[in-house]
């Protein structure tokens, strides 16, 4: 499968009276067409801050790139202009959000909503707009498309107002959608819909799809690949079999065993302490003060990369042969 995005040391930091928050530190990773890539992991681990920075969506100031290329068709999106970015977004790269009412305006119908995406990327009549809002609403699942274009989102229930804004997100064919924590608002059989319509809408438009999500429950249920990240970095990366089945670093083993059974939905725990400060992150691993394992190497040098096979990937002193020759250097 070839990488229809690929992102290479992407740091990116926001400035604030404290200092300087590096929120992203030197992320990497690549998205196949057709793919479901996952990024999880808790609160503030920069998730987000990545997934915005994909969609130019960080607000700067305080936000900036500080680093790193996100190609996508051989153009780097961290140096487009807003103009050709803004054709881009919507168009070829669409988000969605954990808040639907939020996406939603509440004084427009949801008709006029969905085809106002497709009319300003592309050229088209009224009728064909509106015949391809219909098709968008039948695609995710709300009967009566007709009758419903011509209505409010407060007329919708939450899980049918999630269902248009993946219409909206879906209109103009995009090849990537970018969805941030999109069942977090919803309860838990209409986010099993969600996630449905989600593998549906993936075998269908073969489109690739970035999850951003805090809860191994949908990862389980949705996603191939899985990046977990630790304090702006990924720290662990592979296939949805490699991470539950065979966890390497600490941390993924401490968020997977916060849920009880993989195929249930499963809230994280916290782990035990806290993530680190990110005005000032350590020099060594990140998850070095609420891991159990850790060693005089982990406190001082960040963990060099291992390839466990061709796509699992972990940043952890523990298995690694070379942290002895390494603590031996400093
Ligand atoms: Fe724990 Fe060391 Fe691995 Fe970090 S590098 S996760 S501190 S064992
Ligand atoms: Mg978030």
């Amino acid at each position: 499968m070839t990488n229809i995005l690929e992102v290479t040391n992407l740091q990116v930091s926001f400035s604030s009276y404290g200092g300087e928050v590096q929120a992203v530190r030197g992320v990497n990773f690549s998205l196949k067409k057709g793919e479901t890539l996952a990024i999880v992991g808790e609160s503030g681990c920069g998730k987000s801050v990545t997934s915005q920075t994909i969609m130019q969506l960080i607000p700067s100031p305080p936000g900036r790139i500080k680093d790193g290329s996100i190609l996508y068709k051989g153009m780097d999106l961290t140096r487009l202009k807003d103009e050709d970015m803004r054709k881009i977004r919507g168009a070829d790269i669409s988000m969605i959000f954990q808040d639907p009412m939020t996406a939603l305006n509440p004084t427009l119908t949801i008709g006029d909503q969905i085809m106002e995406g497709i009319k300003q990327h592309k050229r088209i009549s009224k009728v064909e707009a509106r015949s391809k809002a219909i098709e968008m609403l039948q695609l995710v699942g709300i009967p009566n498309p007709e009758m419903r274009l011509k209505q409010y989102p407060h007329q919708f229930s939450g899980g049918m107002r999630q269902r248009i804004v993946i219409a909206m997100a879906l209109i103009c064919e995009p090849e990537i959608l970018i969805a941030d924590e999109p069942t977090t608002a919803l309860d838990v059989t209409i986010q099993a819909q969600i996630l449905d319509l989600f593998r549906e809408i993936q075998q269908q438009r073969d489109v690739s799809i970035i999850l951003i999500t805090h809860d191994l429950g949908v990862v389980a249920q949705v996603a191939d690949r899985v990046a977990v990240m630790y304090a702006g970095k990924i720290v662990e990366m592979g296939n949805r079999r490699d991470i539950f089945y065979s966890p390497q670093h600490p941390y993924t083993k401490g968020l997977l065993n916060s849920v009880p059974r993989l195929d249930q939905e499963g809230e994280l725990v916290p782990i035990d302490g806290t993530p680190p400060d990110l005005f000032s992150p350590p020099e060594g691993c990140s998850f070095a003060a609420r891991c159990p394992y850790a060693m005089e190497v982990c406190k001082r040098v960040y963990p060099l990369e291992s390839n466990l096979n061709a796509h699992h990937l972990v940043n952890c002193w523990l298995q690694d042969e070379r942290a002895k020759r390494v603590l031996h250097t400093i």
